[in-house]
């Protein structure tokens, strides 16, 4: 499966914003830094309100919704590129994931310390990032030293590896992250550099946790964050992880209404999932049946046959064709036989690419 790593320096709210995520107590939050040590891996369900829509066409029994994972990971402290705090741990856990969440403290608390003394959520991103760059700058240097040697001897690898390993030191040394060379990176460079697994060039999305009170409107340490966020090519959301703990106790009417006191249209968390899902380019396609209607995860420019094994490794293997409906006709014209009727369900074959949305019907040789 997917995941995202929520990472934070201490006391920024991350577990409780990871225990709404699960609605468990399994990361207990405490007022005081290193509390979450081993990482914890939550499922959630993906929110689609495409789910209901199709299912209720489709007369579906049951809904199923897709998932990522969230873990949550132990604070990071100053210095952990140097094994400070549980820098080392730290990084080997987020080296494991997809992307990475970055829960930044916007809220004012004289009773919660702040391990920086002061509230500066864009000085407390570059702590996190400078210590990520600092990890990357080392393996590169260290690798790249190997590299130089056995390209020098016409090696093969070494030839194609080294320019884009080059690149991204260049831009650690400049102290950006390697990130910052994505944007219309060649395909096969951007496969060697997902190959060396960075830590900087996991696509990154801010969360502004934030005073109940700021939920709908946010403050000027979010609007800080926003700015940072957009000249980096990154996203940011803003969220009050307090709120969010106490909606993920609540029943779902009772939700709805302390929500919209507040001035809120959905859960925060919803908000995050969704931006998870996008930042980690993925999209979802749909089976529909009176069994069930479910969700399956795709990344971007996944082809039939992949799609078909999300399900079962069977499916791909004897693809033959995948009858396909975009969710619009589906819904308009009201399921799968009159869609048929108006010519919308077409059969797609080995090369066609699945989009965002699609009512998939596989065939298959078993
Ligand atoms: P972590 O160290 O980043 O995992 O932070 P925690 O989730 O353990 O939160 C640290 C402390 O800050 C706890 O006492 C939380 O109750 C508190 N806290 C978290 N979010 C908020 C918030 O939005 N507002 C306020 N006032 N306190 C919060």
């Amino acid at each position: 499966g997917f995941k995202c790593g929520i990472v934070g320096l201490p006391n920024v709210g991350k577990s409780t914003l990871f225990n709404a995520l699960t609605k468990t107590a399994a990361a207990q939050a405490a007022n005081y830094p290193f509390c979450t040590i081993e990482p914890n891996t939550g499922e959630v369900a993906v929110p689609d309100t495409r789910l209901r829509q199709i299912a209720d066409i489709a007369k579906s029994k049951e809904i199923i919704p897709t998932r990522i994972s969230f873990v949550d990971i132990a604070g990071l402290v100053r210095g952990a590129s140097k094994g400070e705090g549980l820098g080392n741990q730290f990084l080997a856990n987020i080296r494991e994931v997809d992307a990475i969440v970055h829960v930044l403290r916007c809220f004012e608390d004289d009773d919660i310390t702040h391990v920086e003394g002061r509230i500066n959520p864009v000085a407390d991103a570059e702590t996190v990032e400078t210590e990520l760059m600092l990890s990357d700058l080392e393996s590169l240097e260290r690798r790249i030293v190997q590299m130089r040697k056995r390209a020098s001897t016409k090696d093969r690898e070494a030839t194609t590896l080294l320019p884009v390993m080059e690149q991204a030191l260049a831009l650690l040394q400049e102290g950006k992250p390697v990130r910052m060379m994505l944007n219309g990176i060649a395909p096969d460079d951007l496969k060697i550099l997902e190959g060396l697994n960075l830590l900087t060039s996991k696509p990154v999305l801010y969360v502004c946790n934030v005073a109940e009170a700021e939920a709908a409107t946010g403050n000027e340490h979010t609007e800080a964050v926003a700015k940072m966020a957009e000249a980096q090519g990154a996203k940011s959301v803003v969220i009050s992880a307090a709120i969010e703990a106490e909606v993920a106790q609540l029943a779902d009417e009772e939700a709805a209404e302390f929500l919209g006191d507040l001035g809120l249209e959905e859960p925060g968390l919803d908000r995050l999932i969704r931006a998870g899902y996008d930042l980690l380019s993925l999209i979802t396609y749909f089976t529909a049946g009176p069994k069930e209607t479910r969700a399956w995860t795709v990344q971007k420019g996944a082809k039939a046959p992949q799609a078909a094994g999300v399900i079962h490794t069977d499916f791909e293997r004897g693809f033959i064709r995948a009858q396909t409906i975009a969710f619009n006709d589906y819904v308009t014209l009201g399921g799968e036989t009159p869609a048929k009727e108006a010519g919308k369900a077409r059969d797609e074959g080995k090369e066609y690419v699945v989009q965002d949305g699609d009512v998939l019907l596989f065939k298959f040789n078993t």
